[in-house]
């Protein structure tokens, strides 16, 4: 399984984080109430969409 690490300190969290439209399968998700990024990893299928257009270099895709 995919290891999807990410760095909230590069996280560019306005106005939204890029990877949530990108991600082909909703891995990741910003909750309403604290804007924390919420990973779902167990549906990572290793595209690296994520990594390679994180205009924070927040994103690593280890697997
Ligand atoms: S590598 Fe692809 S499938 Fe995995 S989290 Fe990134 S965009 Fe989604």
């Amino acid at each position: 399984m995919a290891k999807v690490v990410v760095n909230q300190a590069k996280c560019v969290k306005e106005p939204e984080p890029l990877c949530v439209n990108l991600c082909p399968v909703s891995v990741f998700q910003v909750k309403k109430n604290t804007k924390a990024l919420v990973v779902h990893e167990e549906r990572c299928i290793m595209c690296r969409t994520c990594q390679v257009n994180c205009p924070g270099q927040a994103i690593e895709i280890i697997g």
